[in-house]
């Protein structure tokens, strides 16, 4: 296990200066290869896998430009933990890159495969001493390769989610604190059993039901219906509840996993054009997610299109359009499948995932469907009223 040398960034630290040298080697997935970053050797491990966005963004112009700073040279994951070095009093750290250049709206899911893949071997092994991990990303699509994560990954420990909103040369950059706390959470046992989080600005929310809800402020990552698990006081974890996993949270093994099929999501709006349907298919989709205004109410000709696709084993997924709450199925398996809960983003990944296990057509409307199904109607006063029996 390496232990890199610490005397020249310990020096940089107590010096005030903000630069920590790079690590070298570091990017393996093999965890006796990780190049640890410590000053104390008895302190937990956390690996940080970094795939950029704003944290590690600089502006070339202002201390106070959010908007234009895209050009500027941010610094490395260890000039972050040089300049929030109060980090390395609560964890050792080792850190992992994964190209994400050019900003989070141009990745894919050949990301998530792959950090999954480095968390399950670097701490879901019998043998692994490290007990956290944390992701770096931007926060255009953060929710969705932490989704991604968060369903694939085997274990209880700790994986948390973090970013920013200001670039780090802003006059108050959020991803130096957010950076803390997550490495805080993941160091917390308390932060175990829960599935995957997101800590950003002072609160911890579930990856399973969180969504980037603001386009331009640091207040942005929200669970709106399941709320916030947790929130930061001094830097460190308190859960308003003990542990417990969203429900129906799936786990698919994604360890020989480099493809997913491709699945599109079309937005339902009045004057929907079910045509769009039959494109997406004809272009390669293998499966569909509408966004149905109300309770997913599909239109007339998007409901048509679905049963007709379902005919020809291609399955869509009803999400409701507004922003909170959920559409309902009938009583009876429909061809229309609804997501309890899960959001229009995270329900494509879920689909491609289950798809790509070779669920079939009754298993996939059972993994989205599920556990609305036993909430409303296994109830037996409910199987009267909406049974009709
Ligand atoms: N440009 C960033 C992104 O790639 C935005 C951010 O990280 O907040 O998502």
């Amino acid at each position: 296990m390496a232990l890199r040398s610490l005397s020249a960034a310990v020096k940089a630290i107590a010096l005030g200066v903000t630069l920590w040298p790079i690590a070298q080697g570091g990017c393996t997935s093999d965890p006796s290869e990780l190049v640890w970053i410590s000053t104390n050797s008895s302190l937990p491990k956390v690996v940080i896998y970094s795939a950029g966005g704003t944290i590690l963004s600089a502006s070339n112009y202002s201390r106070l430009d959010n908007v234009n700073y895209g050009s500027g040279v941010g610094p490395t994951p260890e000039q972050l933990i040089g300049n929030v070095s109060e980090v390395l009093n609560v964890a050792q750290l080792a850190v992992v890159r994964f190209p994400a250049s050019g900003g989070s709206s141009g990745l894919n899911s050949s990301l998530y495969l792959n950090i999954s893949q480095y968390a399950n071997r670097q701490l879901c092994s019998e043998d692994s001493d490290i007990v956290g991990a944390i992701m770096f990303h931007g926060t255009n699509t953060l929710e969705e390769t932490a989704f991604g994560v968060d369903v694939s990954f085997n274990c209880s420990k700790p994986f948390i989610a973090t970013g920013a909103m200001r670039p780090d040369t802003y006059v108050s950059p959020d991803g130096r604190s957010n950076f803390f706390q997550a490495v805080a959470a993941a160091v917390a046992p308390s932060s175990r059993d829960r599935g995957g989080l997101i800590a950003f600005n002072d609160r911890l929310t579930s990856i399973y039901y969180s969504t980037k809800l603001n386009a331009n402020t640091p207040d942005t990552f929200k669970a709106l219906e399941q709320g916030n698990l947790g929130a930061f006081l001094g830097g460190q974890p308190y859960y308003f509840f003990g542990p417990s996993y969203p429900t129906g949270r799936p786990y698919f093994d994604v360890s020989n996993t480099t493809q997913l099929p491709s699945v599109i999501i079309l937005y339902g709006h009045q004057g929907f054009d079910a045509s769009l349907m039959y494109s997406a298919v004809a272009n390669g989709a293998k499966g569909l997610v509408v966004l149905g205004p109300g309770a997913a109410q599909l239109s007339p000709s998007a409901r048509a299109a679905a049963t007709e696709l379902y005919k020809q084993g291609i399955p869509t997924i009803a999400v409701a359009r507004p922003v909170t709450g959920t559409g309902v199925p009938g009583p009876n398996p429909g061809p229309v499948f609804f997501s309890s809960y899960v959001g229009a983003e995270q329900s494509r990944i879920m689909l491609q995932l289950a798809i790509n296990a070779g669920y079939s057509l009754d298993e996939i409307r059972d993994l989205f469907e599920s556990p609305l199904r036993d909430a409303v109607y296994a109830p037996s006063a409910n199987q009267e009223w909406y049974y009709g029996t």
